[in-house]
């Protein structure tokens, strides 16, 4: 099995399953009673919380965990608009996003556009970069947030969030961040009042997200019960889970620059390994170098996957795959509906070896080279 599938998930580190072992088999007290063992556990918690702040490196902030991005991005969202309608920024009612976010981006802004918020779903351009022009020209005292991703997961492109929040800010507007394909990966950008991330694209568990949060920038609570996490996400938190993002945070952030330089090798090689005929979809520049997203005239995708049984790899995005709906992405580019039937997206990291991936993109390519024969 050759795995190029790492914006859908990827494989637990060996040192984060260690550091969960102990609280999954033996050490199972809630951390919220009051007893010795209670205590022992929270204070871990306390550990991780500090390792995935400090793997998100941004300053005047908090870290509170969630059950998954989704969970977070639903969060920010919907307890933003909440907390503005009862504060004094009530007057800002509009939200700002992009065609390419997330599913749990857009869907949510969705929902809140049904419950009366002014939604804004800005274009981007060919390359999958938004045009910072057409955001200032958006951008009025209407705005409460801006919500934009660092990393595009199924392209893997960029954006400027530096210069996204400088902007939002200067209208007086607050900036959130999805950076899940980001984190771990590269340097968080700096600027955003709001972050989402997620353990299980960093080689830590599923079921485990978290929400950074500027002082003061605090969404409205989301879900209502103990009173965990300072009063703004109760439920009992795991220390399984907690632990181990903790421990994968740690883990990405020490090996941080190692696995980026890993990762724009096996990037080169690949490239080299798939030879001529192929497009890559999205910004060759401005980029993780992680996701390849590549598309090739007459080919079908779904067919090269169903001939690959060995090697995962995906169509669009995890999500998308499989739904038989074209890629939002994808048409957000401009590609024509056979261009994304065409389009494939592999994608590498920590432990892809040279070798497997330039094999699979050689038998990839052989394939692709036939099907073409074939149909011509
Ligand atoms: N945002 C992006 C960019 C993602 O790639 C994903 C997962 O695919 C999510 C959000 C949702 O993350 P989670 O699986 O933790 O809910």
């Amino acid at each position: 099995m050759i795995y190029l599938d790492y914006q859908a998930t990827t494989p637990v580190a060996p040192e984060v399953a260690r550091a969960m072992q102990p609280w999954i088999e033996e050490k199972f007290a809630n951390p919220h009673s009051p007893s010795r063992w209670g205590h022992e556990a929270e204070a871990a918690i306390e550990v991780a919380r500090k390792q995935v702040d400090k793997a998100i490196g941004l300053r005047g902030g908090s870290v509170a965990f969630t059950g998954s991005a989704t969970e977070a991005l639903n969060w920010a969202l919907k307890g933003t608009v909440e907390k503005a309608a009862t504060s004094r920024k009530s007057g800002r009612n509009r939200i700002i996003t992009v065609a390419t976010e997330h599913a749990a981006v857009l869907d949510t802004c969705e929902w809140l556009a049904g419950q009366g918020v002014d939604l804004t779903i800005l274009p981007v351009q060919k390359d999958g970069r938004l045009d910072l022009d057409l955001l200032a020209r958006e951008l009025d005292k209407r705005v409460l947030l801006v919500a934009v991703m660092q990393v595009n997961n199924e392209i893997g492109v960029t954006q400027p969030i530096s210069e996204i929040a400088k902007m939002a800010h200067d209208a007086g507007a607050l900036m959130l961040c999805d950076a899940v394909q980001a984190f771990g990966r590269m340097e968080l950008c700096s600027g955003p009042d709001l972050v989402a991330v997620s353990a299980h694209k960093i080689h830590g568990s599923k079921g485990i997200g978290a929400l950074w949060m500027k002082k003061g920038a605090e969404p409205a609570p989301f879900i209502h019960g103990g009173g965990q996490e300072r009063g703004l996400r109760s439920g009992t938190l795991s220390p399984e889970l907690c632990v181990g993002f903790g421990a994968a945070a740690k883990l990405a952030d020490e090996r941080l620059t190692r696995d980026y330089d890993h990762v724009e090798k096996l990037w080169k090689a690949a490239v080299a390994a798939l030879g001529p005929g192929w497009v890559i979809n999205g910004s060759t520049a401005h980029r993780y170098y992680g996701n390849l997203n590549i598309r090739r005239e007459g080919v079908d995708g779904a067919r090269l996957l169903a001939d690959f049984r060995d090697i995962a790899f995906s169509l669009g995005s995890a999500c998308a795959s499989g739904s038989g709906r074209p890629s939002h992405v994808l048409r957000a580019l401009g590609l024509d509906y056979r261009q994304a039937r065409s389009s494939i997206r592999l994608g590498f990291g920590r432990y892809t070896t040279q070798k497997e991936l330039t094999d699979a993109c050689r038998r990839i390519a052989a394939n692709a080279h036939a099907q073409e024969k074939l149909d011509a």
